[in-house]
């Protein structure tokens, strides 16, 4: 078990809870710090294959046997040995058949070939196939049109996975790929760390839920959805527990459940300079809660701690920076809590802007942009417009973020820039 700081230890080494700017908390900073504070999920289950797609291993996957577990021909053709082949006789006697999954007919015998389908076992003592459309047919022998390499168009024995190897490790999450390799080792079942429970609810007086009506000052609440959508994109069993007002014993109550039944709880709203300051209150009297303000936008505010047993996100109330902090934060804590040992990071590609783009050094921003096509096989990118940390339909719209990172400032178009792709994900 690795050493952990306590959060007051991280607060007190910075100045990371100071409200003013030049002070505020690099993004990388922040990850790190994040990053030192979670306690993966040690709980285990076993699960069949059709339920593990996103699932983390909480075991090694070895080879039983080889895959494939025998010599087999990649073509249809004939098999026979490179060695009876002589140059002035490229003419071989059929002398049997094999086709996939069934016994091989008739013998392969020495001098002579088989007819061989895709699949199909190589008979011992022959080591090459030449594909049907390179033999002439003439009665019970082939002519052959060209002389293959030895082995040619022959798959070993061993070629996709060795038998005593390791397939996949713990800590790996499991694609569509990774179930048929399991299923190519015969493999049914598999141990994976039990699904995360995460918790989630909105806090504003100003929030309505679907199925009322509007009142005045009043706006939907969306910030659920998008959270919903994210985590469902994750894999994590979700606990949606509503919008709550800025009403003190209505908030301390629902953290008080959400801690004692989740792993995680994410809220929205509330952490911000200037807010009604019930959240900060809460927070620091049911359990150990920093307030950072991050050197980015959107998405300055960021709440991160423990409540009970339960980790802690709690997100800006804007509805992009709710996404934008998701993305750049809570979606890597959240592998790393479902067992992933070390993330993948999401793909950074250079690619031309041809918006100019305002920037301020000193922070991160990440701007909504939008990647097409130029010409076959050419991207370049644009920002979707108005970048306001309120305007939902930019993350509708967008495909990727342009990052621009804190020493990057105003952008001329054409200029190279970092895009992050949403890569299916928001
Ligand atoms: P706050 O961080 O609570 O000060 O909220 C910042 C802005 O985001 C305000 O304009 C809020 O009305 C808006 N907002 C907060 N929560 C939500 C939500 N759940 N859905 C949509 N907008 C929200
Ligand atoms: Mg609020």
């Amino acid at each position: 078990m690795k050493t952990q700081k306590t959060l007051a230890e991280l607060a007190n080494t910075t100045n990371v809870c100071d409200d003013y700017d030049p002070n505020s908390m690099p993004v990388e900073q922040a990850r790190d710090y994040i990053k030192a504070f979670l306690s993966p999920m040690q709980e285990t289950e076993r699960v069949h294959l059709h339920a593990a797609l996103g699932r983390v291993l909480a075991e090694e996957i070895h080879a039983i046997h080889n895959v494939p577990n025998h010599d087999n021909s990649a073509m249809d053709g004939y098999a026979y040995n490179a060695d009876d082949l002589g140059q002035a006789t490229a003419r071989l006697r059929i002398t049997g058949a094999a086709f996939a999954g069934n016994a091989l007919t008739g013998r392969f015998e020495k001098g002579a070939c088989i007819r061989i389908m895709t699949g199909a076992a190589i008979p011992a003592g022959a080591d090459t196939v030449i594909a049907q459309e390179r033999v002439e047919l003439d009665g019970e022998f082939i002519r052959l049109s060209d002389t293959p390499n030895r082995g040619a168009n022959v798959r070993y024995a061993g070629e996709d996975l060795k038998a005593g190897q390791v397939v996949l490790n713990i800590g790996h999450q499991i694609s569509p790929a990774d179930l048929g390799l399991i299923a190519s080792l015969g493999i049914g079942e598999v141990s994976v760390y039990r699904k995360l429970k995460v918790s989630f609810f909105s806090t504003g007086d100003e929030l309505a839920s679907i199925g009322s009506t509007l009142k005045t000052g009043q706006i939907f609440d969306s910030n659920r959805y998008t959270l919903f959508g994210m985590l469902t994109q994750m894999g994590v069993e979700t606990h949606d527990l509503g919008a709550i007002p800025d009403d003190p014993i209505l908030l301390e109550q629902t953290l008080i459940k959400a801690a004692a039944s989740s792993d995680v709880i994410l809220t929205s709203g509330g952490v911000s300079v200037g807010e009604a300051d019930y959240m900060k209150q809460l927070l620091q009297k049911l359990g150990q809660v920093l307030f950072w303000k991050i050197a980015m936008k959107p998405g300055r505010p960021l709440a991160f701690g423990k409540i009970g047993n339960a980790h802690y996100f709690g997100l800006p109330g804007n509805p992009v920076a709710v996404m934008v902090t998701f993305y750049q934060f809570v979606r890597q804590a959240m592998l790393v809590l479902m067992g992933q040992a070390s993330p993948a990071a999401i793909p950074m590609l250079n690619v031309v802007c041809t918006s100019p783009i305002r920037k301020l050094k000193g922070r991160t921003e990440f701007q909504r942009g939008i990647l097409f096509v130029v010409e076959e096989g050419h991207w370049q990118v644009k920002t979707t417009g108005n970048q306001s940390s309120g305007v939902l339909s930019s993350m509708s719209q967008a495909n990727c973020f342009i990052v621009l990172d804190d020493d990057v400032g105003n952008v001329e178009g054409g200029s190279l820039v970092k895009v992050q792709l949403f890569d299916g994900f928001i």
